[in-house]
Formats: C-alpha cells, sequence, structure tokens
C-alpha cells in the first residue's frame, strides 16, 4: 500500500492590519507579502498553516505562552528579539521612520519637545522612540494597530508616529494623510520567529522553501503583487 503522509499544520500568528505584509483585501480575503509568503513556502515544503491575525502584540504574546507556533508579522529580527526567539533568514529590509501630518512643520525628533506622539504596543518602532525620549523631550500616546495609531496624528491627537519604512510608505501611497521626515533608523530586516530552540523543523522548512522561492521567481512575484508601481 502507499504511504500516506499527514502534512503537519501549524498555527501562525499575524497582525490584523499592517499592508502590505497582512490586511484584508476588498473581497475581506486575507492577503499580503507574509501571508502569500508563508502559504507559498508551505505548498513548496509540504506543510498547512492555519493564519491567525491576533495584532502584533498579541501575536508575540501568543508565541511566548505556546498557543502558536510561530509568527510572521513584518518582525524586525533585533538583538533582544533573537535572546527569546529564533528566527528565519531575512525576508525582507527594513527600518524605523516618523510620519507627520502632511501640513506639518516638524521635520525630525527636535522639534518633539513637548508634544505627542502615537507609538504601537511591542513593536520595534516604539522601542525606537522611547529610546529618543528623554533626549527629545516628547510624551507618548500607545495603540495595537498601526490604523489607529496613524489616525491619532492625523486627527491632530498627537504630532508624530514612528512606523518601519516599508509600511509607511505603502500606507501614504495608498491614502493615509501623512508624509515621512526622517531617514530610516535602526536599519534590519524581517524574519519569520519560532520561540527559541523549538520548532527547528519549522524553520529549517521556511528557510529551505523561501531560498527555493527566491531562485524561482516567486518571491519577486509575491512582492511585486503588492509594491509593483505599474498596476
Ligand atoms: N516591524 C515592527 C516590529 O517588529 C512592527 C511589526 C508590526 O507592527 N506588525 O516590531
Amino acid at each position: 500500500a502507499p504511504k500516506v503522509h499527514a502534512e503537519k499544520t501549524y498555527t501562525i500568528g499575524t497582525d490584523v492590519t499592517y499592508p502590505p505584509f497582512e490586511f484584508a483585501n476588498k473581497d475581506n480575503k486575507y492577503v499580503g507579502i507574509d501571508v502569500d509568503l508563508l502559504k507559498a513556502i508551505a505548498k513548496e515544503e509540504g506543510f498547512k498553516v492555519n493564519i491567525k491575525a491576533l495584532g502584533f502584540n498579541a501575536a508575540v504574546q501568543s508565541l511566548q505562552s505556546n498557543q502558536i507556533d510561530g509568527v510572521i508579522a513584518g518582525m524586525s529580527i533585533t538583538p533582544e528579539r533573537l535572546e527569546k526567539f529564533d528566527f528565519s533568514d531575512p525576508y525582507y529590509k527594513t527600518g524605523v521612520v516618523m510620519a507627520v501630518r502632511q501640513d506639518s512643520k516638524i521635520k525630525g525628533l527636535s522639534d518633539l519637545k513637548g508634544k505627542k506622539v502615537a507609538l504601537k504596543t511591542g513593536t520595534a518602532a516604539a522601542a525606537y522612540a522611547q529610546s529618543q525620549q528623554k533626549k527629545y523631550g516628547f510624551k507618548t500616546v500607545t495603540f495595537d494597530d498601526s490604523d489607529n495609531m496613524y489616525n491619532d496624528v492625523v486627527n491632530k491627537n498627537s504630532v508624530a508616529t514612528f512606523e518601519d519604512v516599508p509600511v509607511m510608505q505603502y500606507a501614504i501611497k495608498t491614502g493615509t494623510k501623512l508624509k515621512i521626515v526622517t531617514k530610516p533608523a535602526e536599519s534590519g530586516n524581517y524574519g519569520f520567529a519560532v520561540m527559541k530552540g523549538q520548532n527547528a523543523d519549522l524553520l529549517k522548512k521556511f528557510n529551505h522553501g523561501l531560498k527555493v522561492l527566491k531562485q524561482n521567481g516567486e518571491y519577486k512575484k509575491i512582492t511585486d503583487r503588492y509594491l509593483s508601481t505599474d498596476k
């Protein structure tokens, strides 16, 4: 009799709305670079994924409490996180930028004294802003998702926000009324994360699949699907 290999299913946490990496499209289908990439890797490597849009901080917390197997959420590979998590090979470049309203005169961190900035809980951008807070003397307000954080600036409750450059650029391109005023800081990469020392198998499959998709053009096809300017 032929051997039947049941495909293993992994539960993977992600952000709710973090375009172009994960978001619900107009047909309410969950798509984005992270979603498409993970699905393509799973197909290539012969495993199944159950993708859960938990929100960024919640996804990271769920991973830490072993409720899920991995996180793919535009998650930056940082030295602090490498103490708790194992990351895949990098799959996308990022960095942290500051954005303000399009009519704002604020040009950088030195213009933030006594003002309020909007941050997203548990993110690398928030950690960066907090590391600069004493020096520049600003106040902060936090949100669990990027949309509400942007709106806080657009609606003039706060004067600036800190976000990853590919995500901020995409938001502005798709209509968010903000502008980027700083060069990217804390340059780094996104990676797929699992708990340290656990799920080495899954990580190995992810890395192998990523390599194949980069070689066969599928990775480029996926990123172009969301970022290509001529569409
Ligand atoms: N890249 C940022 C981080 O890793 C934000 C991720 C996100 O908001 N989904 O902290």
